[in-house]
């Protein structure tokens, strides 16, 4: 690219970012900004604008036992991710279950699944016709989401997933979901929209989810020959994610967030057994500017590292692909999810 199309598109951009928050800012609340318009009045005390974007991926069936498998041949990019972020490769999928659609569910809403217990309620995990449409259907209730925090305050917010399941989430909040894209089992493809969405919009929050690795998985079974190419491919696609920040000033403020759904067990080919550590156990990763390097559970004393436990829902703590949207949240300055669970204190820290 030349420097003078780069300007072009950067003036663009600029452009269109005065035009979005002219528009969507609430006129009866001159005095507030975007962001503490959309503070739930029991939030953490006020910690100002922050401003950033968030980038969350999701990579389906995430065993992090494949990061030492690669090695940094096989996996340069997520390997640097953890080097340079904050994380752990022993955060948990969702208690009740460790299928995709339920735990992505969580991973947005910050709910756990059991809609009797306050949860989200989605515990299918396909796009078959007779299931709910929405998951306020499935709840019983409003359900909010952390793309719903995003739009209240003003921001902008996208979508992008391997799996036609994942119009549930466009379907459940069709004005706070800003743009939906899903291209199935096209990692790369949709990779590269991520990329040009990024250069072109002013973005909050992105969220990504990729699925090659648990294709790959169901195929051949978890950690397999074909799981690991399946690594290589989903690390190259973190890798044009991440030259894509380098390259552009104008996603300096960028922070990632990085999960999993759910893992699986080495040679078989299904995930679905709640009480095997190889299925709960995942990584949580937070990289970019202002995200201290270490270990997450050292960093956050109030959260525990549970071995190999499976920890439910009393006493201390595991991280949780569920604390991804108030974490999310608070990268960007908003409170918490209304009626969350995970994480909604917002004292999960990504600094030393
Ligand atoms: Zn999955």
């Amino acid at each position: 690219m030349t420097a003078s199309r780069s300007r072009g598109r950067r003036l663009a951009v600029i452009t269109a970012g005065v035009a979005l928050s002219v528009s969507l800012v609430p006129a009866a609340a001159p005095a507030q900004t975007p962001a503490e318009y959309a503070r739930v009045p029991d939030a953490p005390a006020a910690r100002g604008v922050v401003e950033r974007q968030v980038l969350a991926i999701s990579l389906d069936g995430f065993n992090p036992r494949l990061l030492k498998k690669l090695g940094r041949d096989g996996a340069p990019n997520l390997l640097r991710l953890f080097r340079t972020g904050a994380s752990t490769r022993n955060a948990r999928s969702q208690v009740e279950m460790t299928v995709t659609l339920p735990n992505h569910t969580s991973q947005l809403t910050g709910r756990r699944i059991d809609a009797t217990e306050g949860g989200h309620g989605v515990i299918w995990n396909d796009d078959n016709p007779g299931r709910p449409d929405t998951i306020q259907e499935a709840a019983g209730e409003d359900v909010e989401s952390i793309f719903t925090q995003v739009d209240a305050a003003g921001g902008s917010t996208a979508l992008f997933a391997t799996e036609s399941k994942f119009a549930l989430f466009k379907n459940s909040w069709p004005d706070a979901v800003d743009r939906s894209t899903i291209l199935q089992d096209r990692d790369h493809d949709v990779t590269v929209a991520v990329k040009r969405d990024l250069l072109r919009r002013n973005r909050d929050f992105t969220f990504l989810h990729l699925g090659a690795l648990d294709e790959a998985g169901h195929d051949k079974g978890w950690l397999s020959r074909s799981y690991l190419k399946a690594g290589r491919l989903i690390d190259a696609q973190i890798g044009i994610l991440l030259r894509t920040i380098k390259d552009h000033a104008r996603l300096d403020d960028l922070v990632i967030v990085l999960t999993a759904d759910h893992g699986g067990p080495p040679g078989q080919k299904g995930h679905s057994v709640v009480t095997d550590v190889e299925n709960y156990r995942i990584p949580f990763l937070v990289w970019g500017p202002g995200v201290d390097n270490g270990d997450l559970y050292e960093m956050n004393p109030t959260y525990g590292d549970p071995g190999e436990a499976r920890i439910e829902f009393a006493g201390t703590q595991p991280i949780r692909n569920g604390d991804l949207a108030n974490l999310c949240a608070n990268l960007l300055g908003l409170g918490p999810v209304p009626d969350s669970l995970w994480g909604f204190d917002q004292t999960l820290t990504w600094t030393n």
